[in-house]
């Protein structure tokens, strides 16, 4: 289960960006991955919330933005969101394709409480 080592270290680099705030209180993030290290919602929210527990990310929203693999097709050069129900171009229909690197797993973006809140 990889989603309790993913949710280690983002909560270890929240609490990081936290305390280089002044120990602001982080309310969400987002994270994004692709699909050879896509992450379960439930699995990774769980896990989130338990090592959390106690902590100042604790009660945290997680946001998880699962982006598709994308191919370009070798005969058009189109570059499209594979689909495995139809791995084809969908521009020329053409089943050849090359798959483009995969998307990595990001934390994109962590609010934070407005401390005049
Ligand atoms: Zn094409």
């Amino acid at each position: 289960m990889h989603e309790m080592a993913v949710a280690e270290s983002i909560l270890h680099t929240i609490l990081e960006q936290a305390e280089r705030l002044g120990g602001a209180r982080p309310i969400a993030a987002r994270i994004s991955c692709g699909q050879f290290n896509a992450l379960n919602d439930e699995t990774m929210q769980f896990a989130f919330e338990s090592i959390s527990e106690g902590t100042l990310c604790e009660g945290m929203r997680l946001e998880i933005v699962h982006i598709p693999l994308r191919a370009r097709c070798r005969q058009c050069r189109a570059t499209f969101a594979f689909d495995v129900y139809r791995p084809m171009c969908p521009e020329c229909e053409h089943a050849e394709f090359d798959f483009q690197p995969d998307a990595p797993l990001l934390l994109e973006d962590i609010e934070f409480q407005d401390p005049s809140e």
